[in-house]
């Protein structure tokens, strides 16, 4: 008897918890959904097979070339169109465009100063005139 009621009371107050956590049913099957469409967010066009929607490009193309050696990666999956094997996450293209990145401010600074230059021996040589 006395675990009987030991049950109803523990579920009971998870009811409670559950209420004063603010989740209601709708709630609940949203976000279940969403973590069912988070687990095949990727799915292959060829043999269907789903990954994590957090799986990396690396990951999908290891599919491609294990499971479909010879197709074209957006064969597979439309988020690997224009894929690069060379660079699978992206990093290089990251890297290259940070590396290419700093540049350009320097140049604009480079010629502010020539303008100052300028500037200071026009000013130079109007006082002197
Ligand atoms: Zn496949």
């Amino acid at each position: 008897m006395g675990k009987g009621s030991n049950v109803q009371k523990a579920q009971q107050a998870r009811e409670r918890n559950q209420k004063k956590l603010g989740k209601s049913d709708e709630e609940r099957k949203a976000s279940l959904q969403k973590a069912k469409l988070d687990a095949s967010a990727y799915m292959c066009k060829i043999c269907r097979q789903t990954f994590m929607v957090n799986a990396k490009a690396s990951l999908l193309y290891l599919h491609v070339t294990s499971k479909h050696d010879g197709t074209a990666p957006d064969a597979c999956f439309d988020s690997l169109v224009g894929f690069d094997p060379n660079d699978p996450d992206g990093e290089k293209a990251a890297a290259a465009a940070k590396a290419a990145g700093p540049p350009k401010p320097k140049k604009v600074a480079k010629k502010k100063d020539d303008d100052l230059d300028a500037l200071l021996s026009a000013g130079l040589g109007s006082k002197k005139k």
